[in-house]
């Protein structure tokens, strides 16, 4: 051993487990495992990408100003107030370095989104888990959670994993009531697939509320995960905060790229979430006519909850569906070890993850 001395708060630091890809003796892996876009990337996007092959020996637009500008303009958002980044989970780490630290409590809702605690915690921060209702946020318990030492609230809105949302009012509940030296993180990766229409993914709070800020990426409906790319709207006073914190050539060129030809391609965006609509729907109806419990929706996922009992266990349904190739997400370490979490896929894998969940609940005599 070294005399190395690490901060002492790494030694609490999980690291964070993505979905897996793997499905070890399967002939073919069906992947719904990562709340990814099932139609995939836009052909668009995939133009835009590759044409930015022959610039790699440059630097990338430091400030990333035309893609902010293309954000912009499709969201009716000021350009200097956003700030981009490899990632939403780059700015929800910026968001902590530049706010919490030691000594300091980030709060986030039970069954909340598993890289708050880590980011939390990277800058030696307290992790505080407010309680859920029914897996869903309880703007109440959070509000109840606040000490003079909270920095940071963090709310995915959807919720992954839950895929529960809470409405306008109770974000306007939550954002007023805070006291304002605590920076409200809305972290709204799924808001494009919500079709409810008291759903605000909450740009328009920040004119209010200084204290705001809402993330937004760029893997889940636009189909681009593997390009890292994602961004945060709010207050000047904030978002030049994070600006002066991030590496300066942040977000690649190609990433830059595909981002200002996926922002700029909202048709593509409106066939992803009408088809997920369809089939979050169907896949609610026909796992619940399996007699498994589906948490109602607003997302690209739904969990599904098992009995857990005469061996009907998410644990065992996990590995039979994993040994057939379809990959879903169990997170006993979230506390949902009773649960799968199924993204929405195309129509086949939707079916074959549907066949084989019924095959298990067979095998178990059910
Ligand atoms: C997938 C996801 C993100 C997106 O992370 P990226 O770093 O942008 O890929 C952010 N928040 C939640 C709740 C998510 O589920």
């Amino acid at each position: 051993m070294s005399s190395l001395k690490p901060n002492p708060w790494l030694k609490k630091l999980d690291v964070y487990e993505g979905g897996r890809s793997k499905a070890p003796g399967a002939a073919r892996v069906i992947k719904l495992s990562s709340n990814e876009s099932a139609l995939g990337t836009s052909p668009r996007v995939l133009t835009a990408y590759r044409d930015a092959a022959t610039t790699l020996h440059r630097y990338p637009d430091a400030t990333s100003w035309d893609l902010k500008e293309a954000i912009g303009a499709a969201h009716g958002l000021d350009p200097a107030r956003i700030v981009c980044g490899l990632g939403s989970d780059e700015i929800l780490k910026l968001a902590c370095r530049a706010y919490a630290g030691p000594d300091t409590e980030v709060i986030y809702s039970r069954y909340g989104f598993m890289m708050y605690p880590i980011a939390a915690r990277s800058v030696g921060a307290t992790p505080v888990e407010a309680a859920d209702v029914n897996y869903s946020a309880d703007v109440k318990a959070i509000l109840d959670a606040v000490t003079a030492r909270t920095r940071i609230v963090f709310l995915a809105n959807p919720n992954n994993p839950t895929g529960t949302y809470l409405p306008r009012h109770e974000i306007e509940r939550l954002a007023g009531g805070l006291p304002p030296h605590v920076l409200l993180v809305l972290d709204a990766a799924y808001a494009e697939y919500v079709d409810s229409d008291d759903y605000v993914a909450g740009h328009e709070l920040v004119a209010s509320f200084p204290n705001v800020l809402v993330t937004r990426t760029f893997s889940k409906i636009y189909g681009i995960a593997a390009l890292r790319l994602g961004w945060g709207y709010g207050s000047t006073e904030v978002t030049e905060t994070l600006e002066r914190l991030r590496d300066p050539f942040n977000v690649p060129a190609p990433t830059q790229a595909a981002g200002i030809a996926a922002v700029r391609d909202q048709e593509w965006v409106a066939r992803a979430r009408n088809y997920n609509a369809i089939w979050r729907q169907q896949m609610t109806d026909a796992v619940s006519d399996l007699g498994l419990t589906v948490v109602p929706s607003a997302a690209n996922f739904i969990l599904i909850r098992f009995p857990e009992r005469d061996g009907v266990t998410a644990e065992a349904a996990n590995a039979f569906l994993t040994k057939n190739g379809v990959l879903l997400r169990w997170l006993p370490k979230q506390g949902l070890g009773d649960c799968l979490r199924m993204t929405i896929g195309l129509e086949e894998e939707n079916r074959e993850a549907l066949r084989l969940l019924k095959a298990f609940l067979e095998s178990t005599g059910r």
